[in-house]
């Protein structure tokens, strides 16, 4: 199964950076060092990074000769019109704004779409700065992902999808003018990188315009969800990635993107809009003081170039069929090996369940960081918790609250490892897995206020 699935990278390796290989002593003392929170290692005392698939991808021959022919220029740079001339050849939208990255672009669009204090913005599931922007903008963030997202170990095509039924029923509730616009996130970070089917972005799309709800796109992983619709949906094997990706784009009227995903740059974001000139013109004001001139929106010339380059390469087939299945490949390896992950797995990350592995750590010594930290020892690899350490506190009672999961995130950069890193990787789980009773909770012997996870210390239950 494993064998049929993996398939050879579609590039040569041009340039190396050399790791550090550290003895088990050597992460003993880096781990301690860091107040066992894998956030504050340093990456050079890392083999293998997993913390995030956001800006760590590897650009190509083809971008990095794009950097040299960045232009100084503050207005109207070539490369900001390579850039508008990518979006509308990949998109088909008329209308840029460049920002220094996603949240800059929800920064620079969501005071325009939130009308009053109050106002729902309806998504499948909001990312987290997306969400803190909707409620700086003083609006509602609510999820409706189908609930067979939330059961992780039966199959589903596309456990990033509306729950449509309960949308329509929402608006119908509150009345179209309590809601400020519908967001699509594709794909679905929070679910774990997982597909939103055409047809469902076709439905949901359509009851928002129904109740004349204006809809949007959350945009940063727009190329694999085309892959999956791709490969997984009827009627679309023989359309080219483009072809869909312009038909997603074609059922809203904007979209944010961070551009450090599916775009392989490692800084850089974008606000697209089809046609609405009034919008437009309100962003562009507000893109001047938040984020910089309307042809730069805080980036260099040599940043929108790799950008221009990126969007292309990263909707070409043979690039895509290799990134999914790479991640797919970590995943089977460990399914084959009795390691329960969310599956199937989506276009960025394996979801590991550490609560399963480690039934007996309680969430309120959180078994995922455990989890995390053993993964570190073993094999030098850094990933990261999503479970009851980033949850945190009840703000009311103090009290640490219970994530329906503990999962360790093992986020894929694209075009970074080989295949080889993704054994090493998955011997390092089996391996933990047969010890899994030995390993020990955590206790807090420093916790932050507020964004505990980034920089609490840690240390195991005696
Ligand atoms: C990363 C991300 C963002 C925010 O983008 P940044 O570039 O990190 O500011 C927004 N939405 C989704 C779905 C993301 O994955």
């Amino acid at each position: 199964m494993t064998k049929a699935i993996r398939k050879a990278e579609p590039f040569k390796i041009k340039m190396v950076e050399p790791l550090k290989m550290t003895t088990r002593e050597h992460r003993e003392a880096a781990l301690k060092e860091a107040g066992y929170n894998p956030f504050l290692l340093k990456a050079e005392d890392v083999y293998i990074d997993l913390l995030t698939d956001s800006g760590t991808g590897a650009m190509s021959d083809n971008q990095w000769a794009g950097l040299m022919l960045g232009d100084e220029a503050y207005a109207g740079s070539k490369n900001y019109f390579n850039l508008a001339k990518s979006v509308k050849d990949i998109i088909g939208y008329d209308y840029i704004i460049p920002t220094h990255q996603g949240r800059g672009a929800e920064q620079v669009l969501f005071p325009s779409l939130i009308k009053k204090k109050g106002q729902y913005v309806i998504g499948n599931m909001h990312f987290d700065t997306t969400k803190a922007h909707i409620e700086l903008s003083g609006g509602r963030a609510v999820n409706f992902v189908t609930d067979k997202a939330f059961d992780t170990t039966t199959y589903y095509d596309w456990k990033g999808n509306f729950d449509v039924e309960k949308v329509e029923e929402f608006i119908k509730e509150k009345g179209s003018e309590e809601i400020a616009f519908l967001l699509i996130t594709i794909t679905c970070n929070s679910s774990g990188g997982q597909p939103v089917s055409m047809q469902n972005i076709r439905e949901v799309s359509s009851v928002a315009r129904k109740y004349g709800v204006r809809v949007f796109i959350d945009a940063a992983r727009f190329a694999e969800n085309a892959y999956f619709i791709k490969t997984r949906e009827e009627g679309y094997a023989d359309k080219t990635i483009v072809e869909i990706v312009q038909e997603m784009f074609s059922y809203a009227e904007g979209f944010t993107m961070s551009a450090k995903k599916d775009a392989i740059v490692n800084i850089g974001g974008l606000l697209g809009i089809k046609e609405d000139m009034e919008l437009l013109n309100e962003c562009r004001a507000r893109t001047v003081p938040m984020e910089g001139f309307i042809t730069y929106g805080g980036l260099a010339g040599r940043d929108m170039e790799c950008l221009a380059r990126g969007l292309r390469e990263g909707c070409e087939f043979e690039y895509l069929d290799y990134r999914i299945s790479q991640v797919a490949y970590l995943g089977e390896r460990l399914r084959e090996a009795g390691i329960p992950i969310q599956y199937p797995t989506g276009g960025h990350a394996v979801f590991v369940d550490a609560a399963k592995i480690l039934p007996h750590i309680p969430y309120y010594q959180f078994p995922a960081q455990a989890l995390c930290n053993a993964l570190y020892l073993e094999s030098g690899i850094r990933a990261v918790e999503i479970g009851s350490f980033l949850l945190g506190r009840d703000p009311e009672t103090g009290e640490q609250l219970k994530s329906p999961l503990e999962l360790v995130r093992l986020t894929i950069p694209r075009r970074v490892y080989t295949n080889d890193h993704m054994d090493v990787i998955a011997d390092a789980l089996i391996s933990i897995k047969d010890k899994a009773p030995s390993l020990k909770g955590l206790d807090f012997i420093y916790e932050p206020k507020v964004l505990r996870h980034f920089t609490a210390r840690l240390k195991p239950v005696e």
